[in-house]
């Protein structure tokens, strides 16, 4: 038996970023930029009025005897649309938000610095006096033609989405989406949609894995149950031999019926299959022929940890992510763990900051069987292998799951323990 620490080693030392390619903008969404984007053009390409208002020369903005001066309508240009009409000394011309300057005029004041009689108005009278440049936001204001806007490694967002579109990249080089193959395995298993029988029960965890696998980010390729023989398996391995990534939930236990590892000997070859956490030990890792494969214990909630703490950052170590682990941080346990864990323990919980600490409430019966222990989970709290539980109100670190990933695994430190704080 490894520990976690040591399996993740050996597994992110098998995976390695898939190769780049090209997609269209709206399939770019988390995937990583495998080259800097620099702007071609310039960003505003014209110079535009940053408010509706009138556009004028600045100098006939100056009061005349202490009065507003008054100057004579020309005409109007909406977003959109050229003016090639000047604006001279003495008039002014509407101007829309986003609407190109026209030739002539040095500034724009804002309509509600202004006087007129109404939208139709043949004059307008300039109520402050403004300078050159006045509202205007020249051309190449944000991005300059040249400038490199994006680094190669960044992920994409709906604000670089944002930037890709308004500098015309309508298609991105990523780092391409993971294809991950899903296999459930086991005679009990009956699909959704069919009404329980003697000794059978539904297929959850391919349905689990598959959600798992779009939230992280990756395309899920569900290939349906292979049965408890060695020529099912091998069958429906034989068609997951063209994805990145083989999940496979059940069988990889000592159980007769636990093929999926004696396949993985035979047709490729075994880094390890068992792990020092509960839930969760039978977790074995290898290659068929050169795919990767993850084989996940087959109790629900181990699949949903084990998914959690390898696949996750299996998937996104594919996709050239180097942020792959959610982060950790110390927690208050209220009611305390009593159990003693042999193994490393990941306690499913619920965490939220209360006066500025984190405190967890863990979900109920954590038997590896118990899915209602996943419900309103937020949190894995970590009780190391060895230790005889958590007192009430003692510390322990725990993996956020619903924040961002981070690059490092380990608990962030708190503020208050770093010597330098304390001057
Ligand atoms: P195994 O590792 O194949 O011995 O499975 C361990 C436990 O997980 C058994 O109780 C199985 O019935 C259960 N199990 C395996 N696969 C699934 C699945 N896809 N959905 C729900 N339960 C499963
Ligand atoms: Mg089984």
């Amino acid at each position: 038996m490894i520990s976690v620490e040591d399996a993740l080693a050996r597994i992110l030392a098998d995976i390695h970023a898939l190769p780049v390619t090209r997609v269209p903008l709206a399939e770019a969404v988390g995937l990583i930029l495998a080259e800097d984007v620099v702007a071609q053009d310039d960003t505003p390409p014209f110079a535009n009025s940053a408010m509706d208002g009138f556009a004028l020369l600045s100098a006939d903005s100056k009061p005349q005897d202490g009065k507003p001066p008054r100057l004579r309508v020309t005409g109007g240009v909406a977003a959109g649309y050229v003016s090639t009409e000047a604006v001279t000394p003495g008039t002014a011309m509407r101007i829309m938000t986003g609407a190109p300057v026209p030739p002539g005029a040095d500034s724009v004041i804002q309509i509600e610095l202004t006087r007129n009689d109404g939208p139709t108005s043949e004059w307008v009278e300039i109520l402050q006096t403004i300078a050159p440049g006045n509202n205007i936001r020249p051309a190449g204001e944000d991005m300059q033609r040249g400038q490199t806007i994006l680094a190669r490694g960044t992920e994409i967002g709906a604000w670089e989405i944002g930037i890709l579109a308004t500098l015309g990249w309508s298609t991105v080089p990523v780092t391409r989406r993971a294809r991950i193959a899903i296999l459930g395995t086991g005679d009990e298993l009956i699909d959704v949609d069919q009404p329980l029988q003697p000794g059978k029960i539904r297929n959850s965890n391919t349905y689990l894995i598959t959600a798992a696998v779009q939230q992280a980010g990756a395309e899920a390729h569900p290939l349906g149950v292979a049965r408890d023989t060695v020529e099912s398996l091998r069958e429906k391995f034989a068609a997951a031999l063209q994805y990145d990534l083989i999940i496979t939930s059940g069988g990889v236990s000592v159980g007769d019926f636990d093929l999926v590892k004696d396949i993985m000997a035979e047709q490729g070859q075994i880094s390890f299959w068992r792990i020092n956490m509960k839930p969760g030990k039978p977790v074995a890792f290898g290659h068929i022929g050169k795919t990767p494969l993850l084989g996940l214990p087959g109790n629900p909630v181990s699949t949903a940890v084990t998914f959690e703490l390898f696949g996750r950052p299996v998937i996104r170590k594919l996709q050239g992510h180097d942020h792959l682990f959610k982060p950790q941080v110390e927690v208050t346990v209220v009611e305390g763990i009593h159990e003693r864990a042999g193994r490393r323990n990941y306690v499913r919980a619920h965490v939220e900051l209360q006066d500025g600490r984190f405190i967890a409430h863990t979900t109920g019966k954590q038997g590896s069987h118990m899915l209602t222990s996943l419900r309103n989970a937020n949190a894995l709290v970590i009780v190391p292998e060895g230790s005889p539980g958590i007192q009430p109100g003692g510390t322990t670190p725990a993996i956020m799951l619903k924040w961002p990933e981070v690059a490092y695994n380990q608990p962030i430190q708190p503020a208050t323990d770093t010597p330098n704080e304390q001057a």
